[in-house]
């Protein structure tokens, strides 16, 4: 029996080359989702082929090679449809194939699929050590189910030379799919980790400017609403003119509180700031406080709310944070559309979603949520989604967002549940606990 091992070694290069050409393209421009699909769909349908052909051929219709490698990361890196697209792809190379192992290959690739879409809805949950102790897991289950099944169903005898090609074919398959995901990873850390340093320098400079600008500001409106107050003491003016001052007042007051807000972003509030705040309380004010502008641009606002959901915050921030979002899903709903906004308490935190049946998002502008002056609106200011992401920050809660275009957006927000003492509850739960 004449075994190409060094084939083995090709083979491990055929793999990793893909993964480094695309840590070297996405560092130089980043990829549109369609591309990104289509080169993922591309290399992992090409290296399945070349590990195909530069397989090890035990018997006749035993191959041993790293191809289950690529055709596990266009699942779990091209997605779920490229995964079934490699799958499609790799079923027809097989059957022009041929050979006696094809039926085993192809009832190990069926229950590989199913088993694949489970693992990758997992995935994206764990963490780097995780992912790939959990992916080595994966590959080794699969070859020794692939090496078992084939030596069972064609009956072949188990030699040396046998056992040690299937110990190397297994070894090869854990150190490949160990550096792939870890490179992958690595990067996509990285990726992460640039776009939040980005972030937080463009917040610093904004936060400079508002500061900077607010407080040469101030200063005028506070003069103006000093007049603004005398004038309206004076006894000649008539009711309708009074009322046209005290919107005067009302409007220079929201103005200040938007100075305000401004001011404090790039801050890190002191902790010791926040008090414990009944957001179920805060959420039905926030939607009462939009029910004139939800009307006038003909949108419904449904809220489910549970009763009392104490949380650390600052009141009006987290107002704000809520009207924010709410304001936002009204106008992607506009005209006639919906929005809903559920508070559920679980036992140690809550969580509010906003809800909204309107223009959705792209994947691009999901990334650009939360960067300074980024809006997609004629008079939008790009500042809502930044000041609302920071109050979720300090209030040590967490957020994320799923949108389909066209179809609609959905923030979840958490928060550790406090208790009204302004313990938190996984605090309190943590002491009860201990005997
Ligand atoms: P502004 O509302 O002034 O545009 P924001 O920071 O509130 O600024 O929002 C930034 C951008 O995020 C919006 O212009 C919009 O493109 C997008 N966005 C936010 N919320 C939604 C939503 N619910 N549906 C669709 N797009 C949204
Ligand atoms: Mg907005």
């Amino acid at each position: 029996m004449n075994i190409h091992y060094d084939y083995i070694l090709l083979q491990m290069l055929m793999v990793l080359f893909p993964i480094i050409l695309y840590q070297a393209i996405m560092s130089d421009k980043k990829m549109s989702q369609k591309a990104e699909t289509a080169y993922w769909f591309a290399v992992c349908a090409i290296t399945v082929s070349l590990c195909i052909v530069f397989s090890i051929q035990l018997e006749e219709g035993i191959y041993l090679d790293l191809r289950m490698i690529p055709w596990f990361l266009a699942f779990i890196y091209g997605g779920r449809g490229v995964g079934l697209l490699v799958s499609a792809f790799f079923i027809v190379i097989r059957f022009l194939m041929g050979g006696n192992g094809m039926i085993t290959a192809f009832l190990v690739m069926f229950a590989g699929c199913l088993v694949m879409i489970r693992f990758k809805m997992q995935f994206t949950n764990w963490n780097r050590p995780k992912k790939i102790y959990m992916s080595i897991a994966f590959l080794v289950l699969t070859s020794l189910a692939l090496i078992i099944s084939g030596a069972l169903l064609l009956d072949v005898m188990t030699t040396k030379v046998r056992l040690l090609v299937y110990i190397i074919f297994t070894a090869a398959n854990s150190i490949t799919v160990w550096l792939t995901v870890h490179l992958l990873e690595s990067y996509r850390e990285k990726t992460e980790l640039l776009n939040e340093i980005r972030k937080n320098e463009k917040l610093h400079v904004v936060g400079q400017m508002a500061a900077s600008v607010a407080h040469e500001i101030r200063n005028p409106m506070t003069s103006v609403r000093g007049f603004v107050q005398l004038l309206s003491t004076s006894s000649s003016l008539s009711d309708s003119e009074k009322g046209y001052l005290s919107v005067c007042l009302m409007e220079l007051d929201r103005a200040n509180k938007i100075i305000s807000d401004y001011l404090s972003l790039g801050k890190s509030l002191d902790q010791e700031k926040l008090c414990p705040v009944n957001l179920s309380w805060i959420a039905s004010q926030s939607v009462n406080s939009l029910s004139s502008y939800s009307l006038m641009e003909n949108v419904e606002v449904k809220f489910t709310i549970d009763h009392k959901a104490i949380v650390l915050g600052i009141p009006g921030r987290v107002q704000q944070m809520l009207v924010n979002l709410i304001k936002n899903a009204i106008e992607a709903a506009s005209p006639s559309g919906l929005v809903q906004v559920t508070l559920r308490k679980k036992e140690e935190s809550v969580e509010a979603t906003i809800t909204d049946n309107g223009t959705g998002m792209t994947t691009q502008q999901i990334e650009n949520l939360g960067l300074p002056y980024y809006s997609t609106k004629e008079k939008g200011t790009g500042l809502g989604i930044m000041v609302t992401l920071q109050i979720i920050k300090e209030m040590g809660g967490t957020w994320t967002v799923k949108s389909q275009l066209n179809q609609g957006t959905q923030f979840t927000l958490t928060f550790p549940l406090a208790q009204e003492d302004g313990s938190l509850a996984s605090q309190e739960s943590s002491l009860v606990s201990i005997p």
